[in-house]
Parts: C-alpha cells; sequence; structure tokens
C-alpha cells in the first residue's frame, strides 16, 4: 500500500546525525524508516526501525525490499551509517582495519545506492543524500584513512548524480565538520600502533576533546539535509556547520602552500 507520505530510509539512525535527521524528516511529514544494526526497543523512536548492517549484502537487500513491500517506493536515501578511526598515522592501520572502514563508510554507500536504484528508476523520481565530512573535502593529517573514505563518497556522488540526473534522480553530499554526536566514543583504535606515534596521538585525542566542545548540534546537520532533500534544485556539495563552512571556503580560496603550511602549524608538525 502506497503511503501518501514521502518515504525515506536512513541508514544509521540509531543515534547522532542519522537520529537527528530522522527527527527532522519525521516532522517534515515524511514516513521514515531508521536502521541500526541492533534490534531498537519498541516505541524507542517516533519512527520505523529495521535491523541493517550496511556491510552485509543480504541484510542491504533484505532492507531495501522491506520498505518497498510496505510503501510501494522509496523517495529518499539517507546513507548515514559510518565510523571513524582514533586519530593516528595511516601506517597504523592493518590492511584488515583499512577494508573495515571503507566497507561501512563507502561500501556501504555503493551497497544502498545500487539496492534502491531500479525502484528509484522505475517511479523516475528519488533523492540520494550522502552523509560525507568536511574531510572528504580537506583531508587532515592522522585521519587519512577516515578522508580517504570520504573521499571516495563525495567522488561517488558527483559522478552518480550526472548519471542518474536524466532519470529525475538527484545525488547530493552532505559535509559536516565535528558534531557533538557518539561518533568519537565510537572511534576505533589502531590495529597496528607504533611507539613513534604515540605522542602525537595523545596530543590529537586532547586536541578533539577541546574540539568537540565547541562543535555543532546534529540538528545544524539535518536541517540541511531536510533542505537538500527539498529544494526543488538540489546542489552536488552542502557544507554543514560553521567550521565546515570556513574550511570548505579555505580549500577553495586559500593558496595551496598557505593551506598546507596552517595544517602542518597548527598541529605542531
Ligand atoms: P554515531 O556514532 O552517533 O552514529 C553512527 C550511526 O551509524 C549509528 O546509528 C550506527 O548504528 C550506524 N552504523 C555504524 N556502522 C554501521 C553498519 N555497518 N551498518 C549500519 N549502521 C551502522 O556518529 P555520527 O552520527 O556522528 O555519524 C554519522 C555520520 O556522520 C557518519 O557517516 C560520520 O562519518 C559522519 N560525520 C560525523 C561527524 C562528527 O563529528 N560526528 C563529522 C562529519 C561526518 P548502530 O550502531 O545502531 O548499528
Amino acid at each position: 500500500m502506497k503511503n501518501n507520505n514521502p518515504v525515506a530510509l536512513i541508514t544509521g539512525a540509531s543515534s547522532g546525525i542519522g537520529l537527528a535527521v530522522a527527527e527532522r524528516l519525521t516532522e517534515a511529514g515524511y514516513k521514515v524508516y531508521g536502521t541500526s544494526r541492533r534490534q531498537a526497543e519498541a516505541g524507542k523512536f517516533r519512527f520505523s526501525m529495521i535491523v541493517l548492517d550496511v556491510t552485509s549484502d543480504a541484510s542491504v537487500e533484505l532492507t531495501v525490499r522491506e520498505v518497498i513491500a510496505l510503501e510501494g517506493g522509496i523517495d529518499l536515501l539517507v546513507n548515514n551509517a559510518g565510523f571513524g578511526l582514533e586519530p593516528a598515522a595511516a601506517e597504523e592501520s592493518s590492511i584488515l582495519q583499512a577494508q573495515a572502514l571503507f566497507d561501512t563508510n563507502f561500501m556501504g554507500v555503493v551497497r544502498m545506492t545500487r539496492a534502491v536504484l531500479p525502484h528509484m528508476r522505475e517511479q523516475k523520481k528519488g533523492r540520494i543524500i550522502n552523509i560525507s565530512s568536511i574531510l572528504g573535502v580537506v583531508p587532515m593529517p592522522y585521519v587519512a584513512l577516515y578522508a580517504a573514505s570520504k573521499h571516495a563518497v563525495e567522488g561517488y556522488t558527483e559522478a552518480l548524480d550526472h548519471e542518474v540526473r536524466t532519470a529525475g534522480i538527484r545525488a547530493s553530499v552532505i559535509e559536516p565538520a565535528y558534531t557533538r554526536t557518539q561518533f568519537e566514543a565510537n572511534n576505533i583504535p589502531p590495529d597496528a600502533p607504533l611507539d613513534i606515534y604515540q605522542s602525537i596521538r595523545q596530543t590529537l585525542k586532547q586536541a578533539v576533546n577541546e574540539t568537540m566542545k565547541t562543535a555543532d548540534e546534529p540538528d545544524v546537520i539535518a536541517q540541511v539535509v531536510l533542505h537538500a532533500a527539498q529544494t526543488n534544485r538540489p546542489r552536488i556539495r552542502y557544507t554543514a556547520g560553521k567550521m565546515a563552512k570556513k574550511l570548505a571556503f579555505l580549500r577553495r580560496f586559500m593558496p595551496s602552500s598557505l593551506l598546507d603550511s596552517g595544517i602542518r602549524k597548527n598541529l605542531g608538525l
């Protein structure tokens, strides 16, 4: 049975940005399906929750099929599920750890997109919004793998948007900076730590804790997602929050040598 309200599927809606987006979209009249890897307690959320692991092809297929069976279609997919690693040198993560990060942050987006596109093409409309990061625009030292996973999301989304636009579908990325969520608490430590980086790792952890004190609330990002979902002429990129806007501006207009030395000075490298 097709619901008259637009239907949104949001990955990783159990906390943080995904939860804020699910709440915003529910308020705006969307019929929202959020996802989590764990079964949600009945009545905990104001929207429907489905169990999904974006690293599993079968789980992704099942979730998309379930929502389409219930609602007749999906109008908006928000690919939000993701995690980070504690700040550490690029060489301190094994290949296995790097693959696990990409499997969620990038391949998760690819899996979900492949699963919804046939239905969106059939209904000749749809929106796909991918939660990237300002680190998908300005890569910072000691978050190389995470920044790379978000650069992959950026490149994929921009190419995809060109491919599906004539089918009535649009794709965008949202680029937040530090946001007050469970993200830092869920960061995974490097699995191949080296003594030579121990001191910079500690310094960076403290710096991140300090920056988090002035971080954006997740609803700041959710408002940008809602705008991107509802506007008739969506852009490919949206920065979200003050710090993200500032960094994107610097990336665009500052000579790269100055940005390079600014980053090194800021981190005491
Ligand atoms: P949280 O840790 O609060 O939320 C992450 C969400 O992703 C959870 O709902 C979690 O669900 C879900 N998730 C993680 N892995 C999987 C998986 N394999 N399959 C399905 N769901 C998964 O962090 P945020 O809200 O901050 O992060 C949301 C997005 O925002 C991420 O993509 C992150 O990279 C991005 N971002 C965050 C920033 C920040 O400073 N917080 C800044 C820039 C971007 P569950 O554990 O219930 O399965």
